[in-house]
């Protein structure tokens, strides 16, 4: 079923997760554990990050060598998996860096061919690697070339022009949004403006970027509503888990972290700065919930523990250990 879908029929906010494939050379045990703790918590929808090649230079007797590495292959087997072992709905996230918008139509008829009915259209972390384009070759270098060319697909509309009568694919499409701004943005305003033209092309639903302090959120849905982005937009949110993640959030997600949070993780120690953020997050999450937001994107990447804690104190009170009804 499309997000959207689920997002207008359930009678509650809906509580989805985010999980990331397997290094090369590692095995699905271990993710499979993840996934079957996370399906207790009946998610409408996962998604699975996708990873361009990166660029990295290894040191070698002959000096310096430049290799292109792929370190996480998988996300579409991993959504097979999603889709047929546990009935949930898979979100497969595609990238414009480091594909060519030939190999993303590939996928798109891979995803489609299995049934999966959403994609989450993001441009991709900058990981050094641009793919060298060879003749007949074409690349998307924003998200929104990416939600148009999805768009276009379930228009029918495929890259060969003489491919006429094909067979429209009906892809529900969600994009990133950044309550604190997209890092590259020269401010809020502009950056909602392309947030606006991604919605225009495409784009059914929004989910942010992780934030710790919810007056982001907040701000920005404002916003978006104020220049007429209508889509709903999922806040994300992440459980801060280690006293390391105070440098190494911020660096890799350009958000900040509230003194606060800072003052008790730090005054805790690594002993209990797990027990100091699932107490944040769930504050967070309660706030978020009673003001009524369409539903919490958690981004879990590779272990359960801290979200079980989170959805534990969630549960009883927001009523989410019930069986999830469907309206309509
Ligand atoms: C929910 C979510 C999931 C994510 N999943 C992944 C993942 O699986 N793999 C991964 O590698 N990364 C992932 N990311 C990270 C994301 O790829 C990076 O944040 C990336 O830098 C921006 O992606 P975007 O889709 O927002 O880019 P865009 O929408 O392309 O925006 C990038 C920047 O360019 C500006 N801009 C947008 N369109 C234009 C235009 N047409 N012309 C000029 N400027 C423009 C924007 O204001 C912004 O500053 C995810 C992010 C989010 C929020």
């Amino acid at each position: 079923m499309r997000v959207t879908e689920h997002l207008a029929r359930s009678d509650r906010p809906l509580i989805s997760f985010e999980i990331i494939p397997p290094l090369r050379g590692g095995n699905l045990r271990t993710l499979l554990a993840l996934i079957e703790d996370l399906v207790r918590w009946q998610p409408p929808f996962i998604d699975i990050t996708s990873h361009s090649a990166q660029v990295i230079f290894e040191e070698t007797a002959s000096g310096f060598q430049r290799r292109v590495k792929r370190k996480r292959p998988g996300t579409l087997g991993v959504c097979a998996l999603i889709q047929n072992k546990y009935d949930v709905d898979a979100v497969p996230h595609i990238l414009c860096q480091g594909f060519t918008r030939e190999e993303t139509e590939d996928f798109l008829i891979e995803l489609n061919y299995l049934g999966i009915d959403n994609v989450l259209a993001v441009r991709g972390d900058d990981s050094g690697y641009r793919k060298p384009l060879q003749f007949g070759r074409s690349a998307n270098a924003f998200a929104l070339d990416l939600v148009q060319q999805v768009a276009a697909m379930n228009r029918g509309r495929y890259l060969e022009e003489d491919l006429l009568d094909a067979d429209p694919t009906d892809f529900c499409i969600g994009a990133g949004g950044y309550p604190e701004k997209h890092f590259e943005a020269p401010n809020l305003e502009a950056d909602l403006r392309w947030a606006k033209a991604k919605v225009e092309a495409g784009a059914e639903y929004v989910v942010t970027q992780m934030f710790f302090d919810n007056r982001h959120y907040f701000q920005y849905v404002e916003a978006a509503r104020r220049q007429g982005i209508e889509a709903p937009i999922i806040p994300g949110l992440k459980v801060l888990t280690s006293v390391k993640q105070l440098v190494s959030i911020p660096r890799t997600f350009h958000c900040e972290i509230p003194a606060e949070l800072t003052r008790e993780v730090e005054a805790g120690g690594p002993d209990h700065a797990l027990d100091v953020g699932v107490e944040w997050a769930a504050r967070q999450a309660e706030e978020l919930l009673s003001r009524g937001v369409p539903g919490l994107h958690f981004y879990v990447m590779q272990s359960a523990e801290s979200i079980r804690r989170v959805m534990n104190h969630l549960g009883t009170r927001f009523d989410l250990d019930a069986p999830l009804v469907a309206r309509g």
